[in-house]
């Protein structure tokens, strides 16, 4: 310790006030996940966490688990032991379609008998937004992904790309809390998987969505997400 030039004494280096900790909105505490009959777990007590408004990408080879671990996220499988936290409430008593997460994946899984608005819709309507604010919002998530005009269009005439821009729309709709996307570009072909991991970049950032994709493609990741989890035989890496 030394005196400073008014004679006070000049301790170790003034810490700022501490900028508050990130808060965790997600929270997954050694979930392990098992298939009846599957004699090791397909997820076997991972843990990581998500911040609000950070993207997340589980990565790893086709087969690591890193969807089951998504669907356990999603309440969609049930947990063998550990826990999933909203904020720190444990999620084990609320059923998928109350957890306010969306879920986004490979094939899009449009309504076919649905026009395009009426696929963006169908999550608000669930939730019974009234119809000029759902048409507001329809409108803007259709200028969002890059389809302002095409509202009234049948899903049935859009290429792969469209589509899975309309299952985007689709998804954010309902503002989910937290976004699950499982392989959302992986029908695609290669030139517009990486043109549209670049818009998607874009357009989560812009809606300032939390999410946690699912790819096993690491390019995807890195362009994507701002944090990368590595997975290998159901089990978190790092
Ligand atoms: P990834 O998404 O990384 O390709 P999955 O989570 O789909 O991996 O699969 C992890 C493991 O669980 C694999 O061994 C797979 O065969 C098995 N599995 C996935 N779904 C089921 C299921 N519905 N029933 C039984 N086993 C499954």
């Amino acid at each position: 310790m030394v005196n400073g030039p008014d004679g006070r004494q000049e301790g170790p280096e003034q810490v700022p006030e501490q900028a508050p900790a990130q808060p965790r909105a997600l929270e997954v505490r050694e979930a392990t996940v098992r298939y009846e009959g599957a004699d090791r777990p397909a997820v076997a007590g991972a843990s990581f966490a998500v911040s609000r408004g950070e993207i997340v990408a589980l990565t790893g080879p086709s087969g690591c688990g890193k969807s089951t671990l998504l669907r356990a996220i999603a309440g969609l499988e049930p947990l063998e032991a550990g826990a999933v936290l909203w904020e720190g409430e444990d999620l084990v008593r609320v059923p998928p379609h109350r957890r306010g997460f969306g879920l986004m994946f490979q094939d899009g899984q449009l309504f076919g008998h649905l026009s395009v608005a009426g696929n963006v819709a169908y999550g608000l309507r669930a939730q019974r937004v009234p119809r000029p604010e759902r048409e507001t919002r329809v409108g803007e998530l259709l200028a969002l992904v890059g389809l302002p005009d095409y509202g009234a269009r049948s899903v049935t005439e859009l290429s792969g790309g469209e589509r899975q821009r309309v299952a985007l729309a689709r998804s954010l709709a309902p503002r989910p809390r937290l976004l699950l996307l499982d392989e959302p570009l992986s029908a695609l072909d290669r030139g517009l998987r990486e043109r549209l991991a670049s818009e998607l970049a874009v357009l989560l950032r812009r809606a300032g969505t939390t999410a946690i994709l699912v790819t096993h493609d690491e390019e995807e990741a890195r362009v994507i997400a701002d944090r990368r989890i590595a997975m290998r035989d159901g089990r978190l890496e790092g």
